[in-house]
C-alpha cells in the first residue's frame, strides 16, 4: 500500500515497538498526524530525553538519571539484603509492593544457553564483586519463574554458596512461565514472604 514517505517512516517506527502489529502501527501513525504539533514535539522530546538522560546505576544496574540510583543512595535501606531481579521493571514492581526495604541488583537478562547467553553476558560479575565489598547476609533470587529464570537463580546460588551468604528463592505463588513485573502486588508480596533457602 502506498503511503507518503514521512508516514511510512512513522509506521515503521511504531512497528519496532513490542506488541504493535502493522495495523496498529498504521492507526497510531495516523493518530499522530492528527495530534496538535506541540503535543507531537513534546512526545518526541520525551522519547529522546528518556533515552539520552537515563543510564544504569553504577552499583546495582537499575535505571537512573544519576550515577547512583535513589535506592542505592538511600541510607535508610537495609544493605544486608540484596534482591536480584532480571529487569528494572521488576525493581519497580517490587517497590510498588512497599514490603521490601533492602537493596537490588539488576541482571539485565537471564542465563539462556539456547540463546548463547551466559553469566558473563548479564550483570553477574558485578554482583559477585559487590558481594565481596558489601555487608550482605542474604541474597533473594527473584528472577522470573521460567526456565531461564530458574537456571539463573540456580547458577547464582551455587556460585555464592561458598561465601556463607544465604541465598533464598521467592516462592511460587507466581505462575510458572510468568513475568515478575506482571504479578499483582499481593501475589508478589506473598511470594517474597514465602521465599525459602536454596
Ligand atoms: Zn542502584
Amino acid at each position: 500500500m502506498y503511503y507518503p514517505a514521512p508516514i511510512s517512516r512513522l509506521i515503521d517506527s511504531f512497528t519496532k515497538l513490542p506488541g504493535i502489529g502493522p495495523k496498529t502501527a498504521v492507526r497510531l501513525a495516523f493518530f499522530v498526524i492528527d495530534m496538535n504539533e506541540d503535543d507531537v514535539v513534546d512526545f518526541s522530546k520525551a522519547l529522546v530525553s528518556a533515552k539520552r538522560e537515563l543510564t544504569y546505576c553504577s552499583i546495582c544496574g537499575h535505571i537512573t538519571d544519576q550515577d547512583t540510583c535513589s535506592i542505592c543512595s538511600d541510607q535508610s535501606r537495609d544493605e544486608s539484603v540484596i534482591c536480584v531481579v532480571e529487569d528494572s521493571k521488576d525493581v519497580i514492581a517490587m517497590e510498588k509492593m512497599k514490603e521490601f526495604n533492602g537493596k537490588y541488583h539488576v541482571l539485565h537478562g537471564s542465563i539462556s544457553p539456547m540463546d548463547g547467553i551466559g553469566p558473563e553476558d548479564i550483570n553477574v560479575p558485578d554482583l559477585i564483586s559487590r558481594l565481596k565489598d558489601e555487608k550482605v547476609k542474604e541474597l533473594i533470587l527473584a528472577t522470573n519463574p521460567n526456565i531461564e529464570g530458574e537456571a539463573t537463580a540456580m547458577y547464582i546460588s551455587r556460585l555464592v554458596k561458598p561465601s556463607g551468604i544465604v541465598t533464598t528463592r521467592i516462592a511460587h505463588g507466581l505462575p510458572m512461565g510468568g513475568d515478575l513485573e506482571y504479578a499483582d502486588e499481593v501475589t508478589l508480596a506473598k511470594s517474597l514472604e514465602g521465599r525459602r533457602e536454596v
